[in-house]
């Protein structure tokens, strides 16, 4: 008998790898049917039989025979994760401080991790029927300006680690960039592969359609959390076997496997969505960088308002900047940015007068309006003159949104739901009043200010059902909405034809907001929707492109900057306020986050860690409730760590994590690398 130890990763927080028996099935071990590194196997773990990826193989191992057991089944038929995949798995559970099942295996689509290897072998017998084409040739190509001709010739020079920042406003033709980069760099291999990232796949059906209509002789794999799992395991089939020449995904396409990746492209790079809060909290944009580096190919990054980390990456030369100035669309010109002061001009239901008129006259010509309003329900909360009741949640440090439609108080973090209540819960008022506004008021507003008009709101709730939000666009770009009230939401990524107004109704908020990146997002937030106006020329007779911002603070830079289209000047400023505070990018930060039943214990656990370690170079501030302390009866709250050399931290942090998983407290915690949100 023939005995090998197949080493294998689970996906469980231990931070160890599992060996296992591996027992040749026939006397002739015949080379096809040996395991290698990087297959699946089925192994038994506990009661359960579950999926592990092979690591290692080896000839001892020290677990006692008696505890050793026999692999299931070696998944042979899936060709092995190559040596560069694992290395990049490695590096992201390194630097992310997690085990390295738990980043590998959730990697993986869910139908590969099943005892039964049904679908896998119907996946793989379908891809083994489609004749893949490989007709790299590009249709239809416009011909570039010459600072599009620039770039690509910049990103497709060499076969070295060289990572661009892409920058221009909406419209100056980076997605053409991005395509015809692509194009040369498929024309010069029949197997080579790009990845391209984008923030949210649902909202860009767009942008897929224009890469199949470019390259329709080659595969196009697409990767996202809202795939069906079948179709997930196809696609991601397809991009580890080589047959998908391109793969467009979110965020989780950038731990997909992609045998012979030559470029990479990270559209919209300065978006949060491509920082995961739960689980591995990845930077997909960082990993991005990091798997250039790794097979030394280029990657750029694209936006129209980089973030800062980015463009601090530009400034100090550690990435090439290409910039495009112009839209690329002849006479379509940027849309001309008004500041309406409400200190002035005040608004009646959070609409001032010049604002209804600007709509109005859109209304005229049959053009459409967008306003933009950061906040769902009907109102943010829901209060009693009488006796000062608010509608608080009762589980989480937040109110109840008023949810007038359907007759509900919800709160939008712990999803507690309750009926509206007729009267005052402490007085017994009747008189409840609504306290503020969100899109559903708005939407109401706007509908008895003009009835003829076909007034439409695209948020989170109008679009909970699966494909409702395609459909949704889908009206909007068919022109069947007159006035489009949204969030965040319908900020990304569209192209609405007859759109030559966006206003945003209340954005102020987030240039007081305790979080010090906020008023960077509000920045390209309002770059991001305020180019929705204006994207294709202005027709004759048609209105010049708008944006009016109402704020009660007209003189503050950042709507400045915004007045005059200049992030860079935006940019500038706030680096160096970032310098001048020792924020990031100028230091590297980590966050040990605790909850408990108890703000207290949190505290304490906090404190506990903080005085376990010391080290030089590494600051550990004091713990701090979480600014929303209280979610779902959960108590959080959290430590900063803060370093200037990224080593350093990391040092301290793998060191660190040891000690608290010997602490054996019962308060749940978890260190965050590069956070976010603080
Ligand atoms: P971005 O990605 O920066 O928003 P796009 O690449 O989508 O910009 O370009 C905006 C519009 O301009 C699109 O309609 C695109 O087809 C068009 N466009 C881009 N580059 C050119 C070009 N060189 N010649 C003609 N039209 C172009
Ligand atoms: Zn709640
Ligand atoms: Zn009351």
């Amino acid at each position: 008998m023939n005995a090998i130890f197949l080493r294998v990763a689970l996906d469980t927080p231990l931070d160890t790898f599992f060996d296992y028996r591996w027992v040749s099935a026939t006397e002739e071990a015949n080379a096809s049917n040996q395991p290698s590194i990087g297959q699946l196997v089925l192994v038994p773990f506990g009661r359960q039989e579950i999926t592990g990826l092979i690591v290692d193989i080896v000839e001892t191992t020290t677990v006692p025979v008696d505890k050793l057991r026999d692999v299931i089944a070696v998944r042979h038929v899936l060709p092995a994760l190559n040596a560069e995949w694992l290395a990049l798995i490695k590096f992201a559970a390194d630097y992310y401080q997690r085990p390295l099942g738990e980043v590998a295996l959730p990697a993986l689509p869910k139908n590969l991790k099943v005892a039964k290897t049904v679908s896998l072998d119907r996946a793989l017998k379908k891809l083994g029927r489609l004749s893949f084409p490989h007709d790299a040739a590009p249709q239809d190509e416009p011909a570039l300006n010459a600072e599009q001709q620039a770039a690509v010739n910049a990103i497709t020079h060499t076969r070295e680690f060289s990572p661009y920042l892409l920058f221009g406003v909406t419209g100056s033709g980076k997605t053409e960039v991005y395509l015809q980069s692509a194009a040369r760099i498929l024309a010069e291999s029949a197997s080579g592969q790009i990845l391209i990232l984008v923030p949210e796949i649902n909202l860009t059906p767009q942008f897929e359609a224009r890469i199949r209509d470019r390259f329709p002789g080659l595969h196009l794999s697409t990767l996202h959390s809202g795939m069906a799992e079948g179709e997930r395991l196809l696609h991601w089939l397809a991009a580890h076997q080589g047959q998908a020449r391109i793969v467009l995904g979110t965020r989780l396409a950038m731990l997909a496997s992609m045998p012979d990746l030559r470029l990479i492209i990270v559209d919209e790079e300065h978006d949060p969505s491509y920082k995961q809060q739960e689980g591995l909290r990845y930077s997909a944009r960082d990993l991005a960088i990091w798997r250039a580096h790794q097979l030394r190919i280029p990657v750029v990054l694209g936006s129209a308002t980089p973030s800062l980390e980015s463009w601090h990456g530009a400034q100090s030369g550690r990435y090439r900047l290409l910039e495009l100035h112009e839209r690329a669309v002849k006479d379509a010109v940027l849309p001309v940015v008004k500041i309406i002061n409400l200190e002035r001009e005040k608004p009646s239901e959070g609409l001032t007068p010049r604002l209804i008129a600007a709509i109005r006259q859109r209304l005229e010509k049959g053009e459409q309006s967008l306003l933009f309003l950061n906040r769902r329900g009907y109102a943010p909360v829901l209060a009693c003159d009488a006796c000062g009741w608010i509608s608080n949640c009762t589980r989480c440090t937040a109110n109840l949104v008023l949810h007038k439609g359907d007759h509900r108080l919800r709160c939008h973090h712990c999803g507690l739901e309750q009926r509206i209540p007729r009267s005052c819960p402490t007085c017994g008022n009747i008189d409840l009043q609504p306290l503020g506004r969100g899109t559903q008021r708005l939407e109401e507003t706007l509908a008895s200010i003009f009835p003829e008009a076909r007034v439409f709101r695209i948020d989170a709730d109008s679009t909970r059902l699966k494909g409702s939000a395609a459909a949704a666009f889908e009206r909007v770009h068919d022109g069947e909405v007159d006035i489009l009230i949204g969030t965040q939401m319908v900020a990304k990524g569209h192209d609405f034809k007859r759109l030559t107004l966006v206003a945003a109704l209340n954005p102020d908020a987030a240039l007081f907001s305790q979080d010090y990146r906020a008023s960077e997002r509000l920045f390209a937030q309002l770059m991001q929707v305020s180019g929705r106006a204006g994207r294709t020329a202005q027709k004759e007779g048609g209105s010049i492109s708008e944006v009016l911002v109402q704020t009660r603070y007209p003189d503050h830079p950042l709507y400045h900057a915004l007045m005059a289209h200049n992030y860079q000047s935006f940019a500038t400023d706030l680096l160096q306020e970032r310098q001048q505070a020792q924020l990031p990018p100028f230091m590297y930060q980590a966050l040990l986050r605790a909850e408990a039943r108890e703000l207290a214990t949190a505290i304490e656990f906090l404190q506990q860690a903080a005085s376990c370690t010391q080290h030089t170079g590494i600051t550990i501030n004091d713990p701090i409730p979480m600014t929303m302390t209280r979610v779902a009866n959960v108590d959080r709250a959290q430590l900063l760590v803060e370093s200037v050399s990224r080593p350093a931290l990391q040092a301290f942090v793998k060191e660190w994590i040891v000690t608290l998983r010997a602490m054996k407290s019962r308060v749940k915690w978890l260190v965050e690398i590069d956070p976010v949100d603080i």
